[in-house]
């Protein structure tokens, strides 16, 4: 018998539809899971109080979530996260990086259509986050989407219009659905040690998208002048920027002054290669980190969780190159 804790936070699963757009209706997907009531599993549910659309997510709600997830760890087989698909893959890799040892499944999912409708993905998307979280060897967590299992930390939404929202670009699923459930064992982490639980704290992470053009000089003057914790700066290809001064200057003075800055590709797949290219080089010589292959979605929680943690910039640094929670492909 698995007995689940499934915390339901909000998104398009539990709405309905109003004359504003969809928005969430408090007490519905409680009462629906009863539907999906099965032998050998029973669970509790908690609905926050306040069910959001993901897009309002905050490092309040994060550490929320992983405070409850730490309290309840020890009574609970596996963890259900119910959450909107906007920034699903975000709160994914925080929990993956936030939960320390994680030796239970935890699985995060939600619909692109609402139960509400006749034709929701939300049956099939719980009912699957469900018995993947019976796993009791499944030390992961996981977003369950559309009869796969993700990564969490590897996971993107990938797609806003069809039931195929969420693909791991740099990673193999976990499992596949048909009409047999494939689980695929052996890319599972095995974890040993306590377990432990690090929760978010407020940082101010900045993120700046490469364009051809003045946005190069533009996010090296914005670093310079307002020194953040850390920064996500997206590069092209392998990790390439222009040899821009101001760019540069800013990730230095940046750098110096405790920051750590993070240079991830803009590409869907792939990696930053320093050294590829000459062009990805002056960016590290200035100070910043690779990202590998990580999804923004995980370098932004890997960053979080380090800054959350009180280490030094250096000890960030050289953390965040290391993988963690098999968020980044090492050869
Ligand atoms: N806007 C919704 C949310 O992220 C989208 C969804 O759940 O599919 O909460």
């Amino acid at each position: 018998m698995s007995k689940l804790l499934i915390l339901y936070t909000g998104g398009t699963i539990g709405m309905d539809y109003t004359p504003h757009g969809l928005a969430p209706v408090a007490g519905y997907l409680p009462r629906q899971l009863e539907r999906l009531a099965r032998q050998g599993v029973s669970w509790d549910v908690v609905e926050y109080p306040q069910l959001i659309d993901s897009s309002a997510i905050t490092i309040a709600h994060w550490r929320q979530l992983v405070a409850d997830i730490a309290d309840a760890y020890q009574r609970y087989d596996g963890f259900v996260g119910i959450h909107g698909t906007d920034t699903m893959a975000y709160t994914a890799s925080v929990l993956a990086f936030a939960l320390h040892n994680l030796q239970k499944p935890v699985i995060v999912t939600g619909s692109q259509l609402p139960l509400v409708h006749p034709r929701s993905d939300g049956w099939n998307n719980v009912g699957v986050a469900i018995e993947a979280a019976c796993q009791s060897d499944l030390h992961e967590v996981a977003i369950a989407f559309d009869n796969v299992l993700l990564r969490g930390c590897r996971a993107r939404k990938v797609d806003a219009t069809s039931f195929a929202g969420f693909d791991s670009p740099n990673a193999p699923p976990l499992a596949r659905f048909g009409i047999a459930a494939h689980w695929q064992r052996s890319l599972w982490r095995q974890n040993r040690g306590e377990f432990r639980a690090v929760l978010p704290q407020e940082q101010d992470i900045r993120s700046g998208f490469l364009l051809p053009g003045g946005m190069a000089a533009a996010f090296g003057r914005w670093l310079a002048a307002d020194t953040p914790h850390g920064a996500l700066l997206f590069s092209y290809g392998n990790g390439n920027t222009p040899e821009e001064p101001a760019l540069l200057e800013g990730i230095r003075a940046a750098s110096a002054a405790g920051c750590v800055v993070v240079n991830l590709t803009q590409c869907p797949r792939g990696a930053v290669e320093v050294g590829a290219y000459a062009a990805s080089q002056p960016l590290a010589q200035a100070g910043a980190v690779s990202a590998g292959d990580m999804t923004p979605e995980a370098a932004q929680a890997k960053l979080l969780l380090l800054l959350s943690q009180g280490l030094s910039a250096a000890e960030i640094r050289a953390a965040f190159g290391r993988d963690q929670a098999g968020e980044i492909t090492l050869d």
